[in-house]
């Protein structure tokens, strides 16, 4: 295997617990590999994993992630998203924000979100992974929200059963 920028033969590696390898085409800025064959250019260093099973590193990746016990940084939020195979302009909706904002954060240019818009990432990407119909329920309420078809006239929300249909809302408007 030659290397695509100098054409040097790369040399074969194992990476190690000590010397691993830096998986940064994830977009993450701190995982570590090792346990994989990793080919390396002697002349401008640059290195060419071999990943297996890379569906499952991801995966794995995405659950510690979600789970970590701080404020998410920008590039764990732009991986959750992409895992979860959400376009920027989609999720940017999801979470209320502009999507110059949700660029800015993902892209390390301001400090990350605060505390519940946090949280709210980390359900929506679990969710959005879990079910599509989830998540064609929960952006048609975004678009709700942020579009209402009109402003409610009173407080209160009124239903009356019907025997044929059970429980159903009245038009107050009507
Ligand atoms: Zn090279």
């Amino acid at each position: 295997m030659k290397c695509t920028y100098c054409g040097v033969e790369m040399q074969k590696r194992r990476a190690t617990r000590e010397h691993p390898y830096a998986y940064r085409q994830s977009g993450l800025k701190s995982v570590l590999l090792s346990g994989i064959e990793v080919f390396a250019c002697p002349k401008c260093s640059v290195e060419a994993p071999i990943i297996p099973k890379i569906a499952q590193l991801h995966e794995s990746l995405a659950d510690e992630i979600t789970h970590l016990p701080r404020l998410l940084r920008g590039d764990e939020i732009k991986f959750l998203r992409k895992h979860a195979a959400m376009p920027a302009q989609q999720f940017a909706k999801l979470i209320g924000v502009r999507p110059e904002h949700l660029s800015r954060v993902e892209n390390g240019h301001t400090r990350s979100f605060g505390k519940n818009t946090d949280r709210l990432i980390r359900a929506l990407t679990l969710t959005a992974k879990k079910g599509k119909d989830a998540r064609t329920t929960l952006l048609d309420l975004a678009d709700r929200l942020d579009h209402p078809a009109k402003q409610p006239a009173a407080f209160e929300i009124a239903y009356a059963l019907k025997p044929d249909k059970g429980w159903q809302p009245i038009d107050q408007a009507a």
